[in-house]
């Protein structure tokens, strides 16, 4: 369990390619974090910075109270799993899970007044001799045994191994070698090998990719109960909003190595901060329409196709902190906020059927406006109106309409949201203690 801060952390590759440019984020103990964004945006730099797989170009990253820029992997106390399992083919599943385990520092021959080698409470031997694979001692360059710590005994290691095998329900397949599993078993496997450690963070780079969608939807669920059990801080990289909006206590939306905006799943939805993050949250995307706002007696008034509204005082409040002033604008409407009907209301806008789908419980109808461009409508079947149920799958004359509530604005040239509220910068502490390099 830790909190991380990452403040200005770049990534600038031997190449010269920024990869990651200023992330900054604090993170508390025991969230859920999701970095989320389109391939090569640079989710996996930093969560390869956060494990120190790669190294930090420029900024700073700490968990818990360490600066850790300087520190191995192995003692940033993190545990990493990865997209492609990297199991041992020749070990069983215990072993794969025992494996992180069993690896100590090398440390100097520690024996007791009587020259004997010290042991733990149980008997076991802490410390051991290294052998080679025919089981002889090895020497280090002064001809003297090498000695290996073993941080656990065979006890613990086995109490370990099931305590984390039976949260992922996988005990009956301790035995067997990872080749005699499905893709679901091995990335348990993987997840298991990472939760024996009791790591203070849990970073997984898209664990659930190399999986059929259908054992991707089990395994998404599988990830929020497993949070719920072990319940420490994790951070989760995954292309896919889907993914991001289930498992987040909060999204990192980014592009091209900067974040664009950082919320709950909720926010990011309903307040996404510009049109990169409004057409990447929600499926299917949110549609985009252009539009004009003017000032108007004290308020703004929002035309798009023929349609005016408006806006109340609350909305445009929002809008006069932002500046906004009168000019071309993108209005942009999710396909469930559109209300569909056949008939023309006042502030309606007139479009034709091209195609629909049926999705079970839902239609979703793409419709064509005057000028050529596509919505797509997302419609319940059930208790739908006859007539309107004609138009849709004979291609007919519809007409869409939507509330202020439901509409989002944005900047035609800066393409940024013309209500959202920037929070506050993130405020500086007292430094926190720089950790040294263990021995
Ligand atoms: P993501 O995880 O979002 O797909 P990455 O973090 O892997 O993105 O990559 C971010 C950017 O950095 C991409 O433009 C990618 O091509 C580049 N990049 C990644 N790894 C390297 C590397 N080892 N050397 C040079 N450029 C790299």
């Amino acid at each position: 369990m830790a909190e991380l801060k990452l403040r200005n952390v770049c990534k600038i590759y031997p190449n010269g390619a920024l990869a990651v440019d200023n992330f900054n984020m604090d993170i508390a103990d025991k969230e859920f974090i999701v970095f989320v964004g389109p391939s090569g945006c640079g989710k996996s730099t930093t969560l390869r910075m956060i494990a120190g797989l790669e190294e930090i170009s420029s900024g700073e990253c700490y968990i818990g109270t360490r600066l850790v820029n300087d520190l191995e992997p192995k003692e940033r106390d993190i545990a990493m799993v990865f997209q492609n399992y990297a199991l041992y083919p020749h070990m069983t599943v215990f072993k794969n899970m025992a494996f992180g385990l069993k690896i100590g520092k090398t440390k100097k021959e520690k024996r007791d007044e009587n020259g004997e080698i010290v042991k733990d409470e149980n008997g076991e031997i802490v410390y051991e001799v290294v052998t080679d694979r025919k089981g002889n001692p090895k020497f280090d360059k002064f001809g003297k045994p090498v000695y290996k710590m073993r941080k656990y005994t065979k006890q613990e290691i086995h109490d370990k191994v099931y305590e984390a095998a039976e949260i992922l329900g996988i005990t009956e397949f301790l035995d067997r070698k990872p080749k005699a599993m499905s893709g679901g078993q091995r990335q348990r496997v993987a997840i298991g090998r990472a939760i024996v450690r009791k790591p203070k963070v849990f970073l997984m780079d898209e664990p659930l990719s190399n999986l059929d969608a259908k054992l991707r939807n089990s395994m998404r669920s599988e990830i929020l109960l497993l949070r719920k059990r072990i319940n420490t801080t994790f951070i989760y990289v995954t292309h896919d909003q889907t993914e991001a909006m289930t498992l987040g206590d909060r999204i990192v939306i980014m592009r091209n190595g900067v974040i664009q905006q950082i919320g709950t799943p909720k926010q990011v939805f309903d307040d996404p901060a510009n049109l990169f993050v409004a057409g990447f949250i929600g499926s299917p995307q949110m549609n985009f329409l252009p539009g004009t706002i003017a000032e108007e007696n004290g308020t703004y008034v929002v035309s798009t196709y023929g349609s005016v509204t408006k806006l109340s005082a609350s909305y445009a409040e929002l809008l006069k902190n932002n500046a906004v002033s009168d000019g071309e604008i993108v209005v942009g409407v999710r396909p469930e906020h559109f209300s569909l009907t056949c008939k023309k209301s006042e502030n309606s806008i007139p479009a034709r059927v091209s195609v629909y789908e049926m999705m079970g419980s839902e239609y979703y109808v793409h419709c064509i406006l005057e000028d050529d461009r596509e919505v797509i409508v997302r419609t319940q079947v059930h208790g739908m109106d006859e007539k309107l149920q004609k138009a849709i799958e004979e291609s007919g004359e519809v007409h869409l309409s939507f509330v202020e509530s439901v509409m989002h604005l944005f900047n035609k040239e800066s393409e940024e949201s013309l209500s959202y509220q920037k929070p506050a910068p993130i405020k500086e502490e007292a430094p926190a203690v720089k950790a040294e390099p263990k021995e």
